[in-house]
């Protein structure tokens, strides 16, 4: 069966995107620590990380840089965290959350926003985006 992700990617299942190539895909997670929370992933659906052929792991972070770059630039905050965890989709991805404070990172306070605040946020962030 297909993973929640891969129906994302098809366009079974709509998202807020951030950026796309070929094999990645970003976008924002909707249920955010942080407001620009965003998830990158790589199409092809493959469960564990350190499973990736070294290649697309590679990559993958390379895009996730590209991303995280963006969002410092389109989101206030002090930093930019990257964490993977992977417990409950069980298709690679990358978390990339805005920090302000040591809570942001911890998936425990989260944000609620509408559906308006998603797309500007997306928009915000795929603006700092060029992907050749
Ligand atoms: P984990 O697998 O523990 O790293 O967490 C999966 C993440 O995916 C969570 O932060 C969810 O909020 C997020 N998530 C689940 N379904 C969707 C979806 N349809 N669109 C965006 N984010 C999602």
């Amino acid at each position: 069966m297909s993973s929640i992700f891969s129906k994302i990617i098809s366009g079974e299942i709509p998202c807020h995107k951030v950026a796309e190539t070929d094999d990645f895909l970003a976008f924002l997670d909707i249920n955010p620590n942080a407001k620009g929370h965003t998830l990158c992933i790589p199409k092809k659906e493959v469960d564990q990380l350190f499973d990736l052929d070294e290649t697309t792991y590679n990559r993958l972070m390379a895009f996730s840089r590209t991303v995280a770059r963006a969002m410092q630039k389109a989101i206030p905050c002090k930093r930019i965290g990257l964490t993977v965890i992977g417990l409950e989709v069980p298709h690679v991805h990358v978390h990339l959350i805005p920090l302000n404070t040591m809570e942001d990172a911890q998936f425990i306070k989260k944000e609620k926003l509408t559906s308006e605040d998603f797309q500007a946020t997306a928009t915000a962030i795929s603006r700092f985006i060029s992907i050749s």
